[in-house]
């Protein structure tokens, strides 16, 4: 509750969550909120997902977020992760969006994206329907050729991005698989402190600095990230050609550790449907937000054939076709030892 309240007196006023999140927990902390103090729905641009394509199910679970924020609309509705467009969204979405558009109780609509985000943004910016995304997007991935035609396409056709993952945490634990931090990535750091922000801020100023990139969403579940995260947004020194170049050379040094969601390339040439791209998020969720609960949602997500089958399949095409060099197989068992 002091968090919310603080988070609007910030200024903190697009607020994210989905049904499953907290599996409902975080849509009823947000009804509370705004029973407490309903004045403040007004100040926030409020998003949910549910993770569904079938209009039937999409309506229950719109009805069920409303009542449990206790809002009768949300600004923005999101089919939670989506990672083929062109399959997945099809006339009978579009026309339940426009449906719960007439009815007031969605203003815009879209979908979230982890894997194979690119295609699906261009295919979204030639249906004309989709009025905003949640992608994977960071320092990283910004730089990459495909993600630019993307969101230059998604800008074209009028669809607002919202930037998620911004921090590209580690998929795997990928300073003790090389020893420790390298000189090139304290020297980042170093250098980002002596400029008076830290390397997590000027990760979200990277991002902030594309016109293109609408907002950013970003998990903050204290007041000490919230303070900083503000301190950044209002820090308006912008990053220099240097602090670019570095954020850019820190990527390609430590590619080997996070994975693009490039999941058509590796996930082709491995047999058995192994989601590839799903359980390097469940690692990520693991080491680098140190949420195991989240990573076991994820991984118990999984059927038990996929995963019994990560342990037999062969990875050596997938590792040779993978553009970050990951060691997918050995990350792949890391995540079964350490979740199963
Ligand atoms: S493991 Fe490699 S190829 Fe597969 S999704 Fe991740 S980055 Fe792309």
């Amino acid at each position: 509750m002091l968090l919310f309240r603080q988070a609007i007196k910030l200024g903190v006023t697009y607020w994210d969550t989905a049904d499953s999140y907290g599996w409902g927990k975080n849509e009823k902390a947000i009804g509370k909120y705004f029973t407490k103090f309903p004045k403040d729905r007004e100040k926030v641009f409020l998003v949910t997902k549910a993770g569904t394509k079938k209009p039937q199910e999409l309506t229950e679970k719109l009805n069920r977020s409303l009542e449990r924020m206790n809002t009768s609309y949300v600004d923005l509705f999101f089919i939670h992760y989506v990672s083929n467009a062109k399959k997945e969204l099809t006339n009978d979405v579009k026309a339940w969006a426009e449906k719960a558009k007439a009815a007031g109780k969605i203003r815009l609509f879209g979908f979230s994206a982890h894997k194979n985000m690119e295609t699906s943004m261009l295919k979204a910016a030639e249906l004309g329907w989709i009025d905003g995304i949640m992608m994977s997007y960071n320092y990283r991935l910004m730089v990459k050729p495909e993600m630019k035609k993307a969101v230059a396409a998604c800008v074209k056709a009028g669809i607002g991005l919202t930037a998620m993952k911004t921090q590209a945490a580690f998929s795997a634990n990928f300073y003790a698989t090389i020893g420790s931090k390298t000189n090139e990535a304290l020297k980042m750091t170093e250098n980002f402190i002596n400029k008076g922000y830290s390397e997590e801020q000027a990760k979200l100023k990277v991002v902030w600095e594309n016109p293109h990139i609408a907002s950013i969403c970003s998990a903050m579940p204290n007041m000490a990230i919230l303070q900083a995260n503000v301190a950044a947004a209002l820090n308006k020194k912008k990053l220099s050609i240097n602090d670019k170049i570095r954020l850019e050379q820190f990527a390609r040094q430590t590619a080997p550790g996070y994975c693009t969601g490039c999941a058509d390339i590796c996930e082709s040439a491995v047999d058995f449907n192994i989601p590839i791209s799903d359980m390097m998020r469940c690692s990520m969720y693991h080491h680098g937000y140190g949420d195991r609960e989240k990573a076991l949602t994820l991984f118990n997500g999984l059927s038990s054939e996929t995963r019994a089958n990560v342990l037999h399949a062969d990875y050596s095409i997938a590792e040779q076709r993978c553009p970050q060099k990951i060691q997918i197989g050995k990350v792949l068992q890391m995540v079964c030892d350490d979740l199963t």
